[in-house]
């Protein structure tokens, strides 16, 4: 596998600079266009799926993080507050208060629920500069999550339904999980101290695992600080391993935000993330995939290469029409080289569209694929069509 710091700069996908500081990466175009990618994907497959898409913003008053329980279980990772006004604020280290808040913002019948909120947000961890490198660990993350808010006795399917969404991002995406983790709480302040309320939790974990009869290892004292939680484990290009895609059952937020529906009850919070950290994410994409990402993914789709100068205007009409039907494309004209030096620039780049003076003439292209295999002249729509993600 491939180390993705040393593809990231081949490929021009991130960079870091010592006045922002260790841990703040900044994504260059082509990371950016893989992000608003993979952003793209899982807002739709999320849509389809009944979430409701929220924005919150990334940081609140010190209270909101002392009446989640973050304060008294998770201060060491949190950037310490600022003060104004007379008042404190946290940058946020997770997105769970904040969604929390947007539930109770009004009445809710047991009829709306499960309630399914979802937010591609920023949260901030203070990771000390000694573990920071590359895209793995970084200090501002941009999470994709979501919180499912039901009655404690849908939690095991919302639990399983995050699970699909999950496995169906993963195949889509070319992942392989490394390993599922039953991540369990343990004795230390870590952890919320109330072992009816992680019974519980873990046996709503232990059900939905049973069920789907896929292995799974337990470690003890990784859980979340309110819960348990399902882990799933990608390994980098040294086979050091990090938490990718979670999924976890909380009785202990709702309480604490004092949540509930019509009828006197308390729902359960079933956080996950379907991809994790987008960061974390970008730099496992590039090592698994060594930089030939699938065509949907591809910060570049398409090249259009004209033969010679003759077949420049051509190749610029090409050029508009794959814009304008979505494919992110580029033109590598004859001032960039022999036609075979054009193509080696570009041997990334899934579709290599070719136009000499036959396909100048017809306004098509002749279509070269990333293993050197012809394609013959595909149409635009057509190529934008084997370019989308499939649900
Ligand atoms: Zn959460």
């Amino acid at each position: 596998m491939n180390d993705h710091r040393k593809l990231g700069r081949e490929l021009g996908l991130f960079g870091t600079d010592p006045l922002i500081g260790s841990g703040l990466p900044y994504l260059l175009p082509a990371g950016a266009a893989i992000r608003k990618a993979v952003e793209d994907y899982v807002h739709e497959l999320e849509r389809r799926n009944g979430y409701q898409h929220v924005n919150s913003p990334v940081l609140g008053k010190r209270e909101l993080y002392e009446r989640s329980g973050h304060w008294d279980h998770y201060a060491e990772d949190m950037f310490p507050p600022m003060e104004v006004g007379g008042e404190q604020f946290v940058l946020r280290p997770s997105l769970c208060p904040h969604h929390a808040l947007i539930y109770r913002s009004r009445g809710r019948s047991r009829r709306e629920l499960p309630l399914r909120l979802a937010e591609l947000g920023g949260q901030y961890r203070s990771e000390l500069s000694g573990v920071l490198g590359g895209l793995n660990r970084v200090r501002a993350i941009h999470l994709n999550d979501g919180h499912v808010f039901c009655p404690p006795e849908q939690a095991a399917a919302e639990v399983s339904a995050a699970l699909d969404l999950i496995e169906a991002a993963h195949a889509q995406l070319g992942i392989e999980a490394a390993r599922y983790r039953l991540s369990l709480g343990g004795s230390s302040g870590k952890f919320v101290d109330d072992p009816a309320l992680w019974a519980h939790a873990e046996g709503v974990l232990r059900a939905v695992l049973a069920e789907r009869g896929r292995p799974y290892d337990e470690e003890y004292g990784e859980a979340a600080f309110y819960g348990p939680k399902i882990d799933i484990q990608i390994a980098d290009s040294a086979g050091r391993e990090s938490t990718l895609s979670t999924v976890q059952v909380d009785l202990y937020m709702p309480g604490r935000f004092e949540l509930s529906y019509a009828g006197g009850g308390r729902p359960a919070m079933v956080h996950r993330s379907v991809v994790g950290g987008v960061e974390r994410l970008l730099g496992h994409l590039v090592e698994v995939h060594g930089g030939a990402l699938p065509a949907w993914l591809a910060p570049v789709q398409a090249v259009v290469v004209p033969l010679s100068e003759a077949e420049l205007a051509a190749g610029h009409d090409l050029l508009r029409r794959c814009l304008a039907a979505g494919l992110r494309a580029e033109l590598a004209g004859p001032g960039r080289g022999s036609l075979g030096a054009r193509i080696r620039a570009h041997r990334l780049v899934p579709y290599q569209l070719v136009v000499g003076p036959r396909e100048a003439a017809s306004g098509g292209a002749a279509v070269r694929l990333r293993d050197g295999g012809q394609a013959g002249d595909v149409p635009v729509a057509e190529l934008m069509a084997r370019a989308r993600p499939v649900f």
